[in-house]
C-alpha cells in the first residue's frame, strides 16, 4: 500500500521504516529541510536501537522515501499519518498548532479519497477538530473529496522503538467509518500474522486510550517513589518491598522501580494535558495532579541529598554524573531527572562531570558550552578529579561497577544513586557510603 507519514520525529521515522520493512511503499514528509536532506545521507536524527540499518535498507531498496514537498506527500498515500509533536501549551494542555497544520496542508493538496490517522497524542475531540479543519480548506477550494480521520495512538516505547512498531503489544484504532476499517486492515495484515492485534473502537475512546495507558504508567511510578520515600523515612528497604508486592500477579514486577522521577517526551506532558482536559469540563483529577506533584518533589530528591551530604556547601565541588538522557537505549533529553539535578548544582556553584553512552551531543545542543559543564567519552573518565558520583541513568553500562576505582578517583568516597543499581552493602564494603532511593540509609 502507498502511505504516507508528516513528521519524521521518533514516532514518524520509526513506524515509517517499519512500514517500509514490511513491504509498503512510504513517503515521509518534515518540515525540517536539514532532516530530510540528512535522511537522504544515510544520516538519522535520532538513537534508536535497530533503527539506521532499517532507514539505510528501506531507502535504498525504493520503498522509503523523503521529502519537504507537502503535495507529493498529500497526493502519494491513500493512507496519511499524523504523527507530529503535541508539545505542552504554557497552560500544560496539549498544543495541537501542528497537528492542524498538517490536517489544512492535507486538505489543500487533496485529490481523492484519504485516510487521515491521527498517531500523535492527542486530547479527546481532536479528530473532530481535524476533521473540521479539512472541511473548512475544502470548502475554501471550492471541492469535495471523501476522507476519514481515524484516532490510531502510538505506544512505542524510546529505547525499544523498533520492536514495539513490529511487534506491537495492541493496535488501537478509533473509527466508525467502514471503508477506512478495512483499508487499515489491510495496512496492518502483515504486522497481524501471529494473531490479531487490533482493537477496533470509537475516535473518543482511542484517543482516550493512549493517555490512560500514559497516565497508569506515571502513576505506577509515582506510587513506587511515595512508598521509596516512605521507606527510606521508616528504615525499610523498598527493593525488597517492590519484589514482595511484584510477586502478586494482580500488581506484576513491571514497571514499579523507584527512582529520581520520571521525564520523557511523554509522561509529563501527557499527565498533564489530561489534568487540563479535566479542568476543562470541569472535573477535579486528584489523583492525576498527585502524580504530577509527586514526581517534581522526586526529581528534587538527588540535590537535595547532596545538599545535605555537602551542608549546603556546593560551591567549588565537582559531580561526576553518570547518565543524562531520560531513561536508558535513548538520546532523548526531554524533562530528564538529570537536568533538574545539573541546574540545581550550577546554581549551587558546583560543576558537573558528566557521561552518557549516546545523549551528550543533544546535552551540549541543550546546554551549549559553559565552563561548569564538562562531557566526557567515559564513565571512568567522569570520576577523574570529582568530588562524588551521581547515578541518573541505568544504562547497562554503570551496572557492574569497579568500586575500588571508584573509591580511589573520588575526592570523597560516596555514591549519589538515583536509580538502585547496586546493594548497599556490597558498595559500603568497599568502604564508599551510598545513598540509593528508599534504601534506609538517609543522610
Ligand atoms: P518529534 O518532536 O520527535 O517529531 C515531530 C516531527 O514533526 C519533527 O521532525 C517536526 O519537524 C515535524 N513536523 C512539525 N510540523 C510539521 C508539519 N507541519 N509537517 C510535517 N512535519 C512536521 O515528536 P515524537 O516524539 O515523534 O512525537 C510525535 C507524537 O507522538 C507526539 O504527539 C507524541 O506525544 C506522540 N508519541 C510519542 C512517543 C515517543 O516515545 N516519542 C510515543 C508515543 C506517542
Amino acid at each position: 500500500m502507498k502511505v504516507t507519514v508528516f513528521g519524521i520525529g521518533y514516532v514518524g521515522l520509526v513506524q515509517a521504516a517499519v512500514m517500509a520493512d514490511f513491504g509498503h511503499e512510504v513517503m515521509c514528509v518534515d518540515v525540517d529541510q536539514n532532516k530530510v536532506d540528512n535522511l537522504k545521507k544515510g544520516i538519522i536524527p535520532i538513537y534508536e536501537p535497530g533503527l539506521t540499518p532499517l532507514v539505510e535498507t528501506n531507502y535504498k531498496e525504493g520503498r522509503l522515501h523523503f521529502t519537504t514537498d507537502a503535495k507529493e506527500g498529500v497526493q502519494f498515500g491513500e493512507l496519511q499519518f499524523i504523527a507530529v509533536g503535541t508539545p505542552p501549551d504554557e497552560d500544560g494542555s496539549a498544543d495541537l498548532k501542528y497537528v492542524l497544520a498538517v490536517a489544512r496542508t492535507i486538505a489543500e493538496h487533496m485529490n481523492g479519497y484519504k485516510v487521515v490517522l491521527d498517531k500523535s497524542t492527542v486530547p479527546v475531540g481532536t479528530a473532530d477538530k481535524v476533521k473540521a479543519a479539512i472541511a473548512e480548506v475544502l470548502e475554501q477550494r471550492g471541492v469535495t473529496h471523501d476522507y476519514a480521520v481515524v484516532s490510531n495512538p502510538e505506544f512505542l516505547k524510546e529505547g525499544a522503538a523498533v520492536n514495539d512498531c513490529m511487534r506491537p503489544d495492541r493496535i488501537v484504532i478509533g473509527t466508525d467509518d467502514d471503508n477506512a476499517r478495512q483499508l487499515i486492515r489491510e495496512l496492518y495484515a502483515p504486522f497481524n500474522r501471529n494473531h490479531d492485534r487490533m482493537i477496533f473502537m470509537d475516535v473518543r475512546s482511542a484517543e482516550l486510550t493512549k493517555y490512560a495507558a500514559n497516565c497508569m504508567l506515571a502513576t505506577k511510578i509515582s506510587f513506587m517513589n511515595e512508598m521509596s520515600n516512605l521507606a527510606e523515612r521508616l528504615g525499610a528497604d523498598i527493593e525488597k518491598v517492590r519484589q514482595g508486592i511484584g510477586s502478586d500477579p494482580r500488581i506484576g514486577y513491571h514497571f514499579i522501580y523507584p527512582g529520581c522521577g520520571y521525564g520523557g517526551s511523554c509522561f509529563p506532558k501527557d499527565v498533564q494535558a489530561l489534568v487540563r482536559t479535566a479542568d476543562s469540563i470541569g472535573y477535579e483529577s486528584t489523583l492525576l495532579k498527585a502524580v504530577e506533584n509527586v514526581n517534581y518533589a522526586q526529581k528534587e530528591v538527588l540535590f537535595k541529598r547532596l545538599n545535605e551530604y555537602y551542608k549546603g556547601d556546593l560551591a567549588g565541588k565537582t559531580v561526576a554524573v553518570w547518565g543524562l538522557s531520560f531513561k536508558p537505549n535513548t538520546d532523548d533529553m526531554r524533562e530528564a531527572s538529570s537536568r533538574v539535578l545539573m541546574e540545581s548544582l550550577w546554581q549551587a556553584g558546583a560543576k558537573v562531570r558528566a557521561f552518557d553512552p549516546e545523549a551528550m551531543e543533544e546535552v551540549q545542543r541543550i546546554y551549549g558550552t559553559r565552563d561548569d559543564l564538562e562531557l566526557v567519552g567515559t564513565k571512568d573518565a567522569a570520576l577523574k578529579g570529582a568530588d562524588c558520583l551521581v547515578i541518573c541513568t541505568e544504562w547497562k553500562v554503570f551496572r557492574a561497577a569497579n568500586f575500588d576505582d571508584i573509591k580511589e578517583q573520588l575526592t570523597d568516597p560516596v555514591i549519589f544513586d538515583g536509580r538502585n543499581l547496586y546493594e548497599p552493602e556490597q558498595v559500603k564494603r568497599y568502604g564508599l557510603s551510598y545513598y540509593a532511593m528508599g534504601r534506609g540509609d538517609s543522610i
